[in-house]
């Protein structure tokens, strides 16, 4: 949920100009707050610790909002310049107990280009954000045992005596972004999490793999780049292997089948053997193969024979 300051005081114009290539002053900004995330439980039965969000406070600072994940330059207008953890002191979470939320104050350049983010905020149109983060562990709230190494029986929405459970999400290792989502288009709505399930870089490019599958917008870092880029290079140098032994195998079924079937023209089994996948060549020349082999070996038989007979007449 935003909600709208409208114009910074001094200690927020300080903070602010941290950011800023020259310092701003207090009409050259249009001021919200926005509440990045809480420790309730969200829609896919996970809740972040308290511990959580005091992490995410410091690590979301001087981070810049884009529209719904979409990370183009020309979309980052607005930047986090505070961040804190506050109690509400009347409301408790689903699972009862006391609720915290994490609420970033930020800032957009008051021009002609951001005219009309900050009318839709001011409006109430813009009203959500969602945010994307690295989790490294992950609890279940009955058992506390660790999700992703031993799974315990139970199962998160439902309910254990009074408890319901839900994945403790702890140990943030990383922010990517926050975002806003226009409604009613709230189609990303929500937290965006990865998981370090083995906390290693692998399972974090499995991650943004799996995210990209799935076809969400996530922001990567210059090291994600560089290492989907050493992805992409590996696949590209697999291909070609796979490409020039795929070749190897046409050539080899094209030239057995031509001695097996010399009337057949060449380019009808060109035609046929460009169809074929990797297993049908590998079946149709390991068959042609055989059958050659078979007739060497009845043709070794054969001048086995001849010369056993030849044998047989000499020892005569
Ligand atoms: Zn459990």
């Amino acid at each position: 949920m935003i909600q709208t300051n409208s114009v910074p005081n001094e200690q927020e114009l300080q903070l602010i100009n941290k950011y800023t290539r020259r310092p701003l002053n207090k009409d050259e900004v249009y001021i919200f707050s926005v509440v990045l995330c809480d420790n309730d439980i969200d829609r896919d039965n996970e809740s972040f610790s308290t511990n959580a969000l005091y992490q995410m406070k410091s690590m979301f600072l001087g981070k810049t909002g884009i529209f719904d994940h979409n990370p183009s330059a020309e979309n980052q207008t607005a930047r986090i310049y505070d961040c804190y953890v506050e109690q509400l002191k009347d409301k408790k979470t689903a699972y009862n107990s006391d609720y915290y939320r994490l609420v970033a104050k930020a800032y957009i350049p008051k021009c002609s280009r951001n005219n009309d983010l900050i009318i839709s905020i001011d409006s109430g149109i813009t009203k959500e954000v969602s945010v994307s983060c690295a989790v490294n562990n992950t609890f279940c709230s009955i058992c506390g045992s660790d999700t992703h190494q031993n799974k315990c029986s139970h199962k998160a929405g439902k309910k254990y005596g009074n408890n319901i459970c839900h994945t403790i999400l702890d140990s943030i290792t990383d922010v990517y972004e926050w975002s806003f989502v226009a409604v009613p288009a709230q189609k990303q709505a929500g937290i965006i999490k990865s998981y370090n399930k083995y906390k290693g870089d692998a399972y974090r490019m499995d991650n943004i793999l799996e995210l990209i599958k799935k076809g969400k917008c996530i922001t990567l870092s210059e090291d994600d780049c560089k290492q989907i880029n050493d992805k992409i290079n590996k696949l590209e140098t697999l291909a070609n292997d796979g490409q020039v032994y795929k070749q190897d195998l046409q050539k080899s079924v094209i030239r057995l089948y031509s001695l097996d079937k010399p009337t057949i023209p060449s380019n009808i089994i060109n035609s046929f053997v460009s169809k074929m996948d990797i297993d049908e060549l590998k079946a149709f020349k390991n068959a042609l193969e055989n059958q050659n082999t078979n007739n060497t070996q009845i043709f070794y038989n054969s001048s086995k024979t001849m010369n056993s007979i030849k044998n047989n007449d000499f020892n005569i």
